[in-house]
């Protein structure tokens, strides 16, 4: 038996562990995760109120239950848990799915000021991930601004405006929704610095924002105009987006209660401090270059804000042991196996962001898992000449590790069931490292 490791048990460490045992019935994956929960950005990034997207979770699910699949939560490989030369020596072979666990950063002046945030830390915060704290977001929050205009700043400007009517469904923690449907927010300003056809957002996530009860969405036509792209030439998806954009241009919503106002051709240039903490973002105003960049233009605008959600993309970190390039935020790779010196390292491979960069949707990671397992496979009969334990559960034990097994998840589930229940909602995610771990050792007495 090939005995395979995968760091991750989001979308890529699931595919990836689905196409190895699907492809040879002599490989058997431990799905080893830092978390006692599966699922990665699924669980943990998908906005609550993307239901039928977070619905993923039972085909992860299916994986992670398949005979010859193993889930172990609450494993965390690299500095303060298990290294990855001692993880080396318990598989034939390690597959890295860790994902771009940060941020990028703007690096402009003020962005550290009270009120300035990543996207990504608001994100971890109203879908429970038990790192992330309740950091006052919304205190006094009546105008937020989200720079950038990909899929996550469309997630956090629309989990800004959503209702408890919207929200009580979903699986939210209890204080996140509190603290959600109580905001004084009204404006929420979405900014890009380049133009309306280089958005990265998609045509279906864009066109959400404009069916938001009690939301209007704003677009000034003078931008829109300012785009020189001829809408015949350019790609379906960006072609769509504008045609979305021209109608809410042309035809304003209804005055509403909150707004969404979508910008663009505006760069942050400063974030300006009121009492100590955001008071507003300057943003210089841009043109385009004609090459799909843009260059400033010495005219600057300032936007009130007591909320900045810096929302310009995920970045990769390095592992303390494998090589990275920090330049692109991923590890070397050829064909998914990890280059080490300039050549491919048998017996070590990435899928996911880790290996490509943090873009593209949950899909994407199944032709890139896929070409990985295939690298992995290939390399199957060098790879089953190392001596390795028959099951690395008691090496973890004794490097006092004690695993999160599927029953220990399972727990975890009913525990948010169960909450949810007494709260008169459906299931509520435990938003604590504290609980998770409670629930989980309910399944695994004497263990956890
Ligand atoms: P993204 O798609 O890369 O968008 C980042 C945005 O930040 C772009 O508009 C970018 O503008 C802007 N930006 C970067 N640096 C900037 C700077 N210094 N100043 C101002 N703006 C800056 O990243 P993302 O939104 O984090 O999404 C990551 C991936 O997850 C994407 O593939 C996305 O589709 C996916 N995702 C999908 C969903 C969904 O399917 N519902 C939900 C969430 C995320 P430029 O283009 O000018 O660089």
């Amino acid at each position: 038996m090939l005995r395979v490791a995968v760091v991750g048990s989001g979308p890529s460490g699931c595919y990836t562990a689905q196409s190895l045992v699907q492809r040879d019935p002599g490989v058997r994956v431990d799905v080893l995760d830092r978390l006692p929960c599966p699922y990665g950005l699924v669980r943990y990034g998908v906005a609550p109120d993307h239901e039928k997207i977070k619905s993923l979770q039972g085909s992860l699910a299916a994986v992670l239950e398949h005979e010859r699949v193993r889930f172990l939560g609450g494993v965390r490989v690299g500095p303060g848990g298990l290294p990855v030369e001692r993880l080396r020596e318990l598989y034939h072979a390690v597959v890295y799915c860790v994902g771009a666990a940060s941020d990028r950063r703007l690096g402009i002046p003020g962005e550290e000021l009270p009120g300035s945030w990543s996207a990504t830390d608001f994100v971890a915060w109203y879908s429970a991930h038990p790192d992330a704290a309740d950091a006052g977001f919304l205190g006094g929050v009546r105008s937020a601004v989200v720079i950038g205009v990909g899929n996550v700043a469309v997630d956090v400007a629309r989990m800004l405006v959503r209702g408890a009517a919207e929200l009580n469904p979903t699986d939210i923690p209890q204080a996140a929704l509190d603290t959600l449907t109580a905001s004084g927010i009204t404006e929420v300003h979405m900014m890009g610095r380049r133009g309306p056809a280089q958005a990265r957002f998609t045509t279906k996530e864009l066109r959400e924002l404009g069916a938001l009860p009690g939301t209007e969405v704003a677009v000034q036509e003078s931008e829109l105009a300012f785009d020189p792209a001829d809408p015949g030439t350019l790609p379906g998806a960006q072609r769509r987006n504008l045609e979305v954009l021209r109608d809410w241009a042309e035809r304003p919503q209804a005055p509403a209660g909150r707004r969404i106002s979508l910008r663009f051709f505006l760069r942050p240039v400063e974030l300006l401090a009121d009492g100590g903490r955001v008071g507003a973002v300057r943003f210089e105003r841009t043109a385009p270059d004609g090459q799909g960049g843009v260059t400033g233009t010495g005219r600057y605008e300032d936007v009130p804000a007591q909320l900045v959600l810096r929302s310009v993309g995920y970045r990769g970190v390095p592992l303390d042991g494998l090589p990275f390039d920090p330049a692109s935020g991923t590890v070397p790779h050829e064909e998914g196996r990890v280059v080490r010196g300039g050549v491919p390292s048998p017996g070590e491979y990435v899928a996911g962001w880790i290996k490509r960069g943090p873009t593209g949707v949950i899909g994407t990671n199944r032709p890139c898992a896929k070409e990985t397992a295939a690298s992995l496979l290939t390399d199957a009969p060098v790879l089953l000449g190392e001596r390795v334990p028959e099951d690395p559960v008691p090496a973890l034990r004794a490097a006092g590790i004690e695993p999160v097994l599927w029953s220990g998840w399972l727990a975890i589930r009913q525990a948010e069931t169960e909450l949810g229940a007494r709260l008169g909602r459906s299931v509520v995610k435990l938003a604590d490292w504290d609980a998770l771990r409670t629930a989980a050792r309910s399944a695994q007495p004497g263990r956890v």
